[in-house]
């Protein structure tokens, strides 16, 4: 008998083995964040309020970088990451989402699996509190890519998810800001139009969608985007945040993308992976293929202030090009350094 258990031992050692963490699992982690880009300069800013979106783009790094210190998966530090921003008025995604023209919010969010390609998303949501979770119960648990309004609001209870109530939203400064909007429309007799919001508080412009990329210990990549949108967008307008490729993309060969900025520009380029594509077939490092797209192509093809991105390939280079005066922005590096930006010149 104990022959026999042990000749069973020796055949089988790789099934005793797949229990112990993978040879890769000490891989250097990092972490990369945004909470949109814009016009943002320090004449637009009080000390306080600097202070105050220095501090939530803090926790957000924090929580995302204390999962995979853990050991955790990259997709779980994203989805940490970005619930952060979610839960605070002082970005557009979640609570703080900007108004539709016809006074919703409607909110688009997309994660992806760097080590898998997998990746889930949900457009045009009008009660889900963390949206960046309802696209990962969309990747976990259902065949699809990506569902919309009341499929995807329906899909959330059958997971157990509450749903909110439109007031949980309800911004005052959005409001505001979405009223402005109509009366300049209504005074230009100008066809509808889409726009920037002031960052609440502060005289800055920009567009305050959120995003998150990680690396962790088993070298794998992952990336994620949360938003409300545009400010007075056309109801039932999809944004490039939940287009896999667009404003959300991650392959662990190549870089994890979270984009900001005018989607429809974001979209037309297929901006995240076109990053990846350039690695991968021009052999570009992650600086150059990210600065290629926001810096050149953008611009080429919407003008200046059409955004910006964090990119980080799989080891932990990262990049965070924009073409407006400033991003918010923040990261964690393989070697523990941590930075919290918003100006150019920072
Ligand atoms: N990219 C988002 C959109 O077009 C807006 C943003 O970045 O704030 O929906």
């Amino acid at each position: 008998m104990r022959s026999l258990l042990c000749s069973l031992f020796l055949f089988f050692p790789v099934a005793s083995m797949a229990a112990a963490p993978p040879v890769t699992a000490n891989h250097p982690i990092a972490i990369v964040i945004h909470g949109g880009a814009g016009t943002m300069s320090r004449k637009d800013m009080t000390p306080q309020m600097e202070a105050e979106y220095r501090a939530v783009l803090k926790q957000a790094l924090e929580a995302g970088y204390a999962v995979l210190k853990q050991g955790g998966e990259s997709l779980d530090a994203v989805q940490a990451a970005i619930r952060v921003m979610e839960d605070s008025p002082l970005f557009n995604a979640g609570k703080g989402s900007v108004f539709t023209h016809n006074g919703k919010n409607e909110m688009d969010a997309a994660i992806m699996d760097g080590s898998s390609l997998k990746a889930g998303a949900v457009a045009a949501v009008e009660h889900i509190k963390n949206p960046i979770d309802l696209a990962r119960l969309v990747m976990d648990k259902t065949p699809h890519v990506l569902l919309v309004g009341q499929g995807a609001e329906e899909f959330a209870q059958s997971q157990g998810m509450t749903l909110m109530p439109a007031s949980y939203f309800f911004t005052q400064h959005r409001w505001d800001e979405l009223q402005k909007a109509l009366e300049e429309e209504k005074k230009n007799d100008a066809p509808q139009a889409s726009s920037q919001h002031s960052y609440p508080g502060t005289a800055a412009r920009g567009y305050g969608t959120v995003g998150a990329v990680a690396l962790d210990r088993r070298g794998q990549l992952a990336a994620g985007t949360s938003t409300g949108g545009l400010t007075n967008k056309y109801y039932g307008r999809v944004g490039d945040s939940p287009i896999i490729g667009a404003g959300t993309y991650a392959n662990s060969q190549s870089c994890g993308v979270s984009g900001t900025g005018t989607g429809e520009f974001f979209i037309r380029l297929s901006l995240a992976k076109s990053i990846s594509d350039l690695m991968l077939l021009k052999g570009m490092g992650v600086v150059q293929a990210a600065d290629q797209l926001v810096m050149h192509d953008l611009v080429d093809l919407g003008g200046k202030d059409t955004g910006g991105a964090i990119a980080m390939d799989h080891d932990g280079n990262i990049a965070m090009p924009f073409n407006t005066e400033g991003m918010y922005r923040a990261y964690i590096d393989t070697h523990g350094k941590e930075v919290v930006e918003i100006y150019q010149d920072e």
